[in-house]
């Protein structure tokens, strides 16, 4: 369990919505934003727990990820679903099994991990070739938990618009991306949180994102000691939202890197 493990910490590799922010040619005040905290890459997270690392999606955007903080190695990958935004980065986990020189395991549902071998049939077609290509072993999960190194990891089932996500509970923390909406019975399994990761696009109603005060009341309904905002649009300037949350709701940031388990209450 997490608190087996002396220093652990989450960290926002990516808080942005699926094209990024600033977006490609937008000439709004959030994408011309100075504020570095306005810059956004597409979404994920890195766990670490003493040695490990669990990596949660493979944005677009992961191999400057992987360079900016410093990733150097992973026990694992976590797909949430299998839009763009969480899975094109896959062929950027390349350089892992070079430093490892073993597989990587991939774990995701059933659905979304169909859709990856799909997409990424090169990867997973066993058909030689003489160009490198990622080494993973795909893991399908159902309802128990993944563990990895010995840390369990919670698959918690979310509506995202008319299709699934998967959030995922780790000892006292969890990280909820892409969702329009949470089912009673995964409500019961986000309880006694510490730490809450949830998407937040923008103020404006969305078919299959939360919206800052849907996420606000979900923070009220589940009463977590702290929540972090995450998925963000260009619609949300940092500061501005910030300054309108409470104290104990704040908006993530690239590179923002919490302490959990144990490290939370050193
Ligand atoms: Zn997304
Ligand atoms: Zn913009
Ligand atoms: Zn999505």
């Amino acid at each position: 369990m997490l608190d087996d493990f002396e220093a652990a910490s989450i960290q926002v590799l990516g808080s942005g919505t699926s094209v990024g922010v600033p977006m490609v040619g937008c000439d709004c005040k959030v994408c011309q934003s100075d504020d570095p905290r306005d810059k956004r890459l597409r979404p994920s997270v890195l766990i670490r727990y003493g040695p490990h690392r669990v990596l949660v999606d493979t944005s677009p955007d992961l191999r400057y990820q992987a360079l900016r903080f410093g990733i150097e190695r992973l026990d694992g990958v976590l797909y949430t679903h299998s839009h763009a935004d969480h899975i094109l980065g896959l062929d950027d986990l390349r350089p892992f099994n070079f430093l490892q020189r073993e597989e990587i395991p991939i774990y995701g549902s059933a659905e979304t991990l169909d859709v990856i071998e799909r997409t990424f049939g090169y990867v997973f077609d066993g058909v030689p070739t003489e160009s490198s290509r990622p080494h993973l072993t795909p893991h399908r999960f159902s309802e128990g938990p993944v563990v990895i190194r010995d840390l369990e990891f919670q698959p918690i089932r979310l509506a995202h618009g008319k299709g699934t996500v998967y959030g995922f509970r780790f000892g006292d923390c969890a990280y909820l991306t892409d969702h329009s909406e949470i089912p009673e019975e995964s409500e019961a399994q986000l309880q006694q949180l510490d730490v809450l990761f949830l998407d937040a696009l923008r103020y404006n109603p969305h078919p299959t994102h939360s919206t800052v005060d849907q996420s606000l009341k979900t923070v009220e309904a589940l009463r977590p000691r702290r929540a972090f905002f995450t998925h963000i649009s260009h619609d949300l300037s940092h500061a501005a939202v910030e300054a309108r949350l409470p104290s104990h709701v704040r908006m993530a940031f690239d590179g923002l890197e919490i302490p959990i388990g144990r490290s939370a209450r050193a």
